[in-house]
């Protein structure tokens, strides 16, 4: 019996069931669609936001529908939710990366599906539910503007705690400035679901945001945008309207982070991480698995890595295993790259065909596939037949290569003095990475 007078829907992000890394807040955001969707949620509803990354699901809740997102690792988990909450009569709507790309698998699970970014359309999917009209697929055009109208205040800061044995943590605030990538690289999805032409929030609406955070206590900011230099006039415009906030940021980005005419300016606006997509260190592999764009970058990737640290700025390399043509010489030669040029976080994924990319396409077409099995492509574990390499166990490789890199010795040969607590608690993640990727 409903003895409530509102609507209430209930926002949950799965939890993928075989990441190894998801202890470690540095490898594991907060998921950022369900806030993002709470927050433009009609007054006349009342909101339940679940990470299961961070708090169970608690599947007698009292609700009216259900909202998932998932990324591919995740879906299994996102239908097995579903799947509880059908047997109460509740409905349940799916979107997310996805559900985007494979929307008929989807629906087989739920009542209705989200294709692409929900967040111009959410108000009106809300209001189909009231009115008895929840449609089984809706498919919205990209938002034209990213200047969210929030109708309620919901938390975009998260306390992350850095290692378990000490009282250190820091509030983050997650926030978003643009969307889209023109680089479309083969192995991801962001140019396809997002679009080639970056799409940004307007900077005076982003620095009233950062404002509101700062009068609220945050310690830190993560702008948790794919590439934040993809278009550097907006960058530039973006850390000249930062500098006066004197906050101190993390973003990812590529390694022309480094370059000459924005160092400066992305380091006096508070820059005290990178996370880099390096992707590979070979410049043949660049060029044949990722695109021209991050193969030119490559000559610069030492230098890149050194003028940051020497800017005092953190940085954080992605590098990815599984490209065709490598072999175990590459992964290891890897590894000791990354240590030799001091990265502070390293992280090494397995190349994989995330469905909705090119790369999909063509391991399809190729006929190396080995499994559709979801919970697998959480880039940890490989489903793919790399017939033209040497390599036998590429999630071993993965799994050695953190080992190495955050044993002991590599951590004394990649030690540089903590300059700021930011710096201090990357090295305590150093520590804990090594505890988490000892037991892999
Ligand atoms: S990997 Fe980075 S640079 Fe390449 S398409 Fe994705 S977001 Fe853009």
């Amino acid at each position: 019996m409903k003895t409530r007078g509102y609507m209430k829907v209930t926002l949950i992000c799965p939890k993928p069931t075989n990441m190894n890394l998801n202890s470690v807040p540095i490898f594991n955001f907060p998921n950022q669609a369900i806030y993002l969707l709470a927050s433009i949620t009609p007054l006349n509803w009342d909101v339940e936001i679940i990470d299961e990354n961070r708090t169970p699901i608690d599947f007698e809740t009292e609700t009216d529908l259900v909202a998932l997102t998932a990324l591919s690792a995740s879906a299994p988990r996102a239908y097995e939710i579903a799947a509880k909450f059908k047997m109460r009569g509740i409905p349940i709507i799916m979107g997310g990366i996805h559900a985007t790309v494979i929307p008929d698998e989807a629906a087989e699970h739920v009542d209705s599906v989200v294709i692409g970014e929900a967040d111009e359309i959410w108000p009106q999917i809300l209001n189909d539910f009231e009115q008895g009209r929840l449609q089984r697929v809706y498919k919205p055009q990209l938002p034209r503007s990213l200047d969210i109208q929030e109708t309620r205040e919901i938390t975009k800061t998260h306390r992350v705690n850095f290692i378990n044995w000490l009282p250190l943590s820091l509030k983050v605030t997650f926030m978003q400035v643009g969307r889209g990538c023109p680089n479309n690289c083969e192995f991801c999805s962001v140019t396809k679901i997002s679009g080639r032409t970056l799409r940004t929030k307007s900077i005076p609406y982003i620095i009233d945001k950062i404002k509101e955070e700062i009068a609220k206590g945050t310690d830190f900011f993560f702008f948790y945008d794919d590439n934040i230099i993809v278009n550097k006039k907006f960058a530039k415009e973006l850390f000249r309207a930062i500098k006066p906030l004197n906050i101190k940021w993390m973003s990812q980005a590529d390694i022309k982070i480094a370059d000459e005419d924005i160092l400066d300016l992305a380091v006096e606006a508070g820059m005290a991480g990178i996370l880099l997509g390096l992707e590979s260190i070979s410049e043949n592999t660049l060029g044949d698995g990722v695109g021209r764009v991050k193969q030119r970058m490559r000559p610069n990737y030492e230098n890149a890595i050194k003028r940051l640290h020497d800017h005092n700025v953190n940085v954080m390399g992605a590098l990815i295993f599984g490209f065709d043509h490598e072999s175990e010489d590459s992964y290891a030669e890897t590894v000791e790259w990354a240590i030799q040029n001091k990265l502070d976080i390293g992280q090494f994924t397995v190349l994989t065909p995330l469905p909705g990319t090119d790369l999909s396409e063509r391991m399809k077409r190729e006929g190396r596939i080995t499994t559709l099995n979801w919970t697998d492509y959480d880039c940890t574990h490989d489903v793919v037949q790399r017939e033209k390499t040497r390599t036998k166990n590429l999630d071993l490789i993965v799994r050695m290569a953190f080992r190495k890199f955050y044993s002991y010795g590599a951590q004394l040969r990649r030690f540089r003095l903590p300059k700021n607590l930011f710096d201090l608690a990357i090295r305590l993640t150093n520590m804990r990475l090594r505890t988490v990727s000892q037991s892999f």
